[in-house]
């Protein structure tokens, strides 16, 4: 989908209203439409780059300063204790809108969210296996 069709490219040219929270030269913040809790806020490049894997290095700088300026900012206005930030990244991982996007999702001591169902393992050599196989993959 090229910056045309794309629903935050139209939120950046004001084609589409939005709840702005923090707007720069190369970044804008705004509400989520569909909160995963109150304060969720989505972190933006102006530019169109649909995943992580397009942003360049100068981009991902001024996203970076962004989370940190939006995230003080929303945990503020919130009383949060904390945040997750995160991003979808491809249609398996739950990207819908291929326009590269941070989440920030305040955090409150026992809120009840459980974003990361870990399973703990002690499979030395499984292990080890996979991080030899990514190291390898490392460009
Ligand atoms: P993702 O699944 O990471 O691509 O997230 C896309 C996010 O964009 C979802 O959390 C949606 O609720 C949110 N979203 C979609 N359209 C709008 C909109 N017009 N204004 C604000 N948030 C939106
Ligand atoms: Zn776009």
């Amino acid at each position: 989908m090229s910056g045309n069709d794309c629903i935050f490219c139209k939120i950046v040219r004001g084609e589409i209203p939005c709840h702005e929270v923090m707007n720069t030269e190369t970044v804008l913040a705004f509400l989520d439409i569909a909160p995963v809790r109150p304060g969720h806020v989505l972190v933006i490049p102006k530019a169109h780059h649909p995943t992580l894997f397009d942003l360049p290095p100068d981009l991902s700088r001024d996203l970076l300063s962004g989370l940190q300026a939006v995230g003080k900012a929303v945990m503020a206005a919130t009383d949060a204790e904390g945040m997750n930030v995160g991003m979808n990244v491809e249609k398996a991982a739950g990207q819908l809108v291929f326009h590269a996007h941070f989440h920030i999702i305040p955090r409150i001591s026992g809120d009840g969210l459980s974003l990361w169902p870990q399973t703990p393992s002690d499979d030395h050599e499984t292990l080890a296996n996979l991080a030899r196989t990514i190291r390898d993959n490392v460009s």
